[in-house]
């Protein structure tokens, strides 16, 4: 047995109260195997699919989650077709849920049938147009957007988080407590990474589950899996073969080049440097490219900005590289083998250039790697409206000119929360050739569909929520750390509002207990910056504690912290699975990638629905 399953069953964390942690879909096969016939085990009716071997159904376990693949075999062969099978009687087999033979059901089901939606792909207009949707409450999320797809017949990014950041990249690896932290200066320390619990193999076997449990993959609307915000260089060289094999399922990879970038210090002579250590004719390729876009570099910012990027792009080569060759060795077929490529190029300093995007994307191209989406820096805050609508459509035409010559989408980072206008303008400019990245908004949908349920258990895990973030928020309000400090007493500040004009309000900051009064005094809301701000680290927190050690634990403490989730009552998970699919038609409505009278159907049909089951039902 897998170690990461020992761990899980011994603790009693299984697939019911905690999805997506292991790469499996089947933490005890000997269990499962021994039951398969009894009552418990359910046949999925929508999950049927087809591939050269025979008919295919999911059996799945009420009371664990742990599921098997049932296979009605075309020939008396049927064993062998995937791993650790048993015979059922009358001709049938059955196989655990595990990574591995997922994938090589992947390559089955694409080799029967290059139009199977049942894997993310990067197929029809995935790679031109789309929306990201970080699916931060895994199985509790998946049903609602593949709702959305097939009311809006819109395929988009599916399932999307960043790894290592938000994922877990190697399960192995958290078990032996080797996972490294990731800075987080606005709580002044740094979290261990994959602070949503999930691994990427997890995440990635849950949405491929998703959509043949709600029978979404007959619809054939292709859908992606975003890798997002894979780190190249600086400290990641040294695992990048683990984060490359965690994400082989993935049909889009982010490169974010910042670590490499971050450390590659200026060449005190970028014109001899650049020479040294360029190719002379891509050099030339790359300076031609830049000029049939209409933008002109003098040679020393040329040089400059070369020799800055260039050890960065050699890595990005590199790991892509690997990414291709991953796939190659585990599937046959184009459809399977194929990929998306993002550059992200936000989280470099001020606002991007339009000469620097030019830069990236010729280089790119002179190295053959055929970028689909890039994502320059528009100064975007997450969930804050871009405050002057011309002025963001003065930066989105400026960059879109150079996207268009390269044949490029723009993907918005930070993109949740903008206003409708915003979004028009993205859409408008681009003519629907974006990509608008959600993933925080999310997690505050959760905290709306806790606080406006009236189970109790709901509200007590809603109360529970808001007061740690109003705990955390108090606590850095009057940290000794400037970030900090400033950072908490902004959010403070904005969810109290201005002072009255009479001026009688007391400084929140005088005193913690001044500050807790104040934000005590504010009817319980998950609108408030703070609850924004902060909810997203109480889901891996150790018994909920508002302590910076307790966050992102990945021992059972944390994972009993995020079980609680996923034991919500059936109202809030409509209310929840409600509110995300409304999200996604008022982006699809707003940027314009659906017609309008569709968006507003599928608004209304949403709105009428009493029960999950209801929803799931229509999809
Ligand atoms: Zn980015």
């Amino acid at each position: 047995m897998r170690r990461i399953n020992q761990f899980l069953i011994e603790n009693n964390l299984r697939i019911s109260n905690n999805p997506c942690i292991s790469p499996d879909f089947c933490l005890d096969w000997p269990a499962l195997r021994a039951k398969l016939t009894a009552p418990s085990v359910k046949e999925r009716p929508n999950t049927r699919f087809e591939t050269a071997d025979g008919q295919w159904v999911l059996l799945e376990d009420e009371a664990t989650c742990d599921c098997a693949w049932k296979l009605l075999p075309r020939s008396k062969s049927g064993l062998a077709v995937l791993e650790d099978g048993i015979a059922l009687g009358k001709g049938g087999f059955a196989f655990p849920a595990t990574w591995e033979n997922l994938l090589r059901l992947k390559n089955a089901v694409q080799e029967h049938d290059p139009g199977s939606t049942i894997f993310p792909t990067a197929g029809a207009n995935l790679g031109r147009g789309t929306l990201g949707i970080g699916a931060r409450f895994t199985t509790l999320h998946w049903p609602a957007v593949e709702w959305a797809m097939h009311a809006l017949n819109l395929g988009v990014t599916a399932n999307q988080n960043s790894i290592p950041r938000e994922l877990v990249f190697d399960v192995d690896a958290m078990l032996d407590g080797k996972l490294d932290t990731v800075p987080f200066a606005f709580i002044g320390t740094s979290v261990p990474e994959g602070h949503q619990g999930q691994s990427v193999e997890g995440m990635s076997h849950g949405c491929v589950l998703s959509k043949l449990k709600t029978g979404f993959h007959r619809r054939r609307i292709a859908w992606s899996f975003n890798a997002d915000h894979q780190p190249i260089g600086g400290k990641f060289d040294a695992r990048e073969d683990a984060l490359v094999r965690g994400c082989v399922l993935a049909s889009y990879i982010t490169f974010d080049l910042s670590p490499e970038l971050a450390q590659t210090a200026a060449a005190a002579d970028p014109r001899a440097w650049v020479t040294r250590h360029v190719p002379p004719d891509l050099i030339d390729r790359v300076r031609a490219r830049v000029a049939s876009a209409g933008l002109t570099l003098n040679d020393g910012e040329f040089a400059t900005l070369l020799a800055s990027v260039w050890p960065a792009l050699a890595k990005m080569k590199r790991r892509d590289d690997k990414y291709r060759a991953a796939r190659e060795a585990a599937f046959t077929t184009e459809i399977g083998r194929r990929y998306l490529r993002e550059l992200s190029i936000d989280e470099l300093p001020g606002l991007t250039t339009p000469e620097t995007t030019a830069v990236m994307l010729s280089l790119c191209e002179a190295l053959d790697m055929r970028i689909d989406f890039v994502a320059p820096a528009f100064g975007f805050q997450k969930n804050t409206p871009y405050p002057d609508n011309a002025e963001l459509r003065g930066l989105i035409e400026r960059q879109w000119a150079v996207c268009r010559a390269f044949d490029t989408s723009i993907g918005f980072h930070s993109g949740s929360g903008k206003s409708a206008e915003n979004y028009a303008v993205m859409g408008a400019v681009t003519g629907g050739r974006l990509e608008i990245k959600t993933s925080g908004r999310y997690t505050y949908e959760m905290g709306v569909a806790l606080s406006t349920s009236k189970n109790p258990s709901d509200a007590a895990l809603w109360r529970d929520w808001y007061v740690f973030t109003i705990d955390m928020a108090i606590a850095g309000a009057f940290s000794s750390d400037a970030t900090e400090q400033n950072m908490a007493r902004a959010f403070i500040s904005a969810a109290l509002g201005p002072p009255p004009k009479n001026g009688t309000r007391l400084n929140p900051f005088d005193s913690p207990s001044s500050c807790r009064r104040a934000l005590e005094a504010l009817p319980p809301s998950p609108d408030y910056m703070f609850f924004f701000e902060y909810n997203f680290l109480f889901v891996l927190a150790a018994g909920g504690r508002p302590d910076k050690t307790a966050m992102g634990d990945h021992s059972p403490a944390g994972y009993g912290q995020r079980a609680r989730f996923y034991s919500i009552s059936a109202e809030a998970r409509l209310n929840f699975a409600k509110a995300i699919a409304h999200y996604i038609v008022f982006l699809a409505a707003t940027t314009g990638l659906v017609e309008a009278n569709r968006c507003a159907t599928a608004a209304a049909r949403l709105d009428h629905y009493s029960s999950l089951d209801e929803m799931l039902a229509e999809i």
